[in-house]
């Protein structure tokens, strides 16, 4: 009863979790959705630090990961872990693919050492996780538009990282999802968001049914 969206900046991931969680919800159970880097109120102070980047200098690639970690591992026993525990349904906007894709692929940072901090500090994984897998040109753009009309939590990566951040980012994605296909499904986002969306809950529905 675990799910997680992944994916680059601008694919739709909100809309997605939107539709998840009204086609949940439907069925009368909980559904606890919640994102990364944050979904506690410790882990949203970590969050903002990572994000906020006004205030400080930018973190370096090791700290930003530690920092990913000390969220999560917390966003686990605080929330994940409880709700599950409950039987509630709950859906991660972002989990651990996240550092692999960023931290790792966009970093460089080594591969078996954010599969030991995930084997440490983590250890679980979601049943379902749908890629929205957008170009980094058009995620670029949407991200953009977004957010100009919108505060929230300032400019993202977006303004900082050059595109080839950004390909190395959608490349590690892609690779993850080609590992693990049973678990990573990869959802063609540059369609509408309402197709996307659609085509999310029919996954799910799949998935639950086999
Ligand atoms: O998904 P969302 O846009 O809220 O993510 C917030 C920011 O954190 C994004 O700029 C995303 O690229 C970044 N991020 C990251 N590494 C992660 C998770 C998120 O750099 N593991
Ligand atoms: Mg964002």
């Amino acid at each position: 009863r675990f799910v997680s969206l992944e994916g680059g900046e601008g694919a739709g991931k909100t809309t997605v979790l939107t539709a998840l969680r009204s086609a949940l919800a439907a069925e009368g159970g909980e559904v606890v959705c919640t994102r990364e880097p944050g979904g506690t109120p410790l882990a949203e102070r970590i969050r903002a630090l990572l994000l906020d980047d006004g205030s400080h200098e930018p973190p370096a690639a090791e700290t930003e990961l530690l920092l990913m970690f000390a969220a999560r591992a917390q966003h686990v026993r605080a929330t994940i872990l409880p709700a599950l525990e409950r039987g509630a349904w709950v859906i991660s906007d972002r989990f651990t693919d996240s550092s692999y894709a960023y931290q790792g692929g966009g970093r460089g940072l080594d591969a078996g050492f954010i599969a030991e901090l995930e084997r440490r500090t983590v250890g679980l994984q979601p049943g379902l996780t749908l890629l929205l897998d957008l170009g980094v040109g058009e995620g670029r753009a949407r991200a953009r538009d977004r957010d100009l009309a919108r505060a929230g939590d300032g400019p993202d990566r977006i303004e900082r990282e050059q595109d080839d951040f950004f390909q190395r980012v959608r490349a590690a994605f892609l690779a993850r999802a080609a590992g693990d296909p049973q678990r990573i499904r990869v959802l063609d986002a540059t369609r509408p968001a309402a197709a996307v969306a659609a085509e999310a809950v029919a996954q799910l529905r799949a998935w639950r049914a086999a």
